[in-house]
């Protein structure tokens, strides 16, 4: 008997980085996994072949959840196609760096939208459907930059702090019937979107990491597992800093 065995689960942005690895994790912990992505058909193809390929259950489905309508019609197609829903991991995110003073409106916007608006969305949609199973964990994907900012991404910061305070206000609302909410604030893990940054700015980042490497998404994924399974029944409303020691005061 697997911890998540008998579990539907929606993980979004799940065809590449962090949400990969999550997905992959949920299925080989026996969930029945929901890959969202955006545009990137291939690689979201290829994360359900190698669920599947390891004798898990996925399926993709594409959806733009900046998007409020794709969002919800996302939650229904899923539940329609397995009948329950019982962990919304919600991961997809974008970054649009940029100083303040010099940042445009779209930029703003794009990450609020896709970052911090969706999981609005989709735990809303979800919420409902746990709610009256009595039983759901939705877990967040923060970041350590909510929790102390960083110059060039007001924009990011501010919607990873958004998902912490979103987190806990879900918590408290959904403790009662059974529904939990945590959110997870990786520090610096290697993927597509941090090979962006310069190597100067990655090596100014790897000297402050107490464990003294970059965390890998697997890294990520056992932390997300944990908090989707029963194993962590009496933890809601908490973030949990996947860091490698690089914000602990
Ligand atoms: P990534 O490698 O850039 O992958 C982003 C994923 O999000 C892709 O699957 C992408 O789908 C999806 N996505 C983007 N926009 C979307 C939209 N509008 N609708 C649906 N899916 C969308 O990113 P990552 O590094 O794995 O990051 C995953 C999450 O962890 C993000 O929320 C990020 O902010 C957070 N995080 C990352 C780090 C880090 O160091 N990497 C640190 C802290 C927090 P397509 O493939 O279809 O484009």
């Amino acid at each position: 008997m697997k911890r998540l065995d008998g579990r539907v689960a929606l993980v979004t942005g799940a065809s590449r980085g962090i949400g990969a690895a999550v997905a992959q994790r949920l299925a080989s912990e026996g969930a029945v996994v929901a890959v969202n992505y955006a545009g990137n058909a291939r690689a979201a193809a290829d994360v359900v072949a190698a669920i599947v390929g390891a004798g898990g259950t996925a399926e993709a489905f594409q959806a733009d959840v900046s998007d409020a309508q794709a969002c919800q019609a996302l939650v229904e197609a899923v539940h329609e196609r397995f009948g329950r829903l019982d962990i919304l991991v919600n991961n997809a995110g974008i970054t649009r760096d940029g100083l303040l003073v010099r940042m445009s409106d779209d930029d703003w916007d794009a990450v609020i939208a896709t970052d911090l608006s969706s999981a609005f969305y989709l735990s809303r949609a979800a919420g409902k459907i746990m709610m009256k199973a009595r039983t759901g964990s939705i877990v967040n994907m923060s970041s350590v930059v909510g929790m102390v900012g960083n110059a060039g991404q007001v924009n990011y910061a501010a919607a990873k702090a958004g998902l912490i305070g979103m987190t806990k206000s879900i918590a408290r609302e959904l403790a009662s019937r059974g529904v939990r909410a945590n959110a997870v604030a990786p520090g610096f893990i290697s993927t597509d979107m941090t090979d962006a940054l310069p190597d100067a700015a990655k090596a100014a980042l790897s000297g402050t990491i107490a464990l003294g490497r970059l965390g890998s998404p697997d890294d990520v994924a056992a932390c997300v597992a944990f908090l989707a399974c029963d194993d962590a029944s009496y933890i809601t409303g908490q973030v949990i800093a996947v860091d490698g020691g690089m914000t602990f005061s």
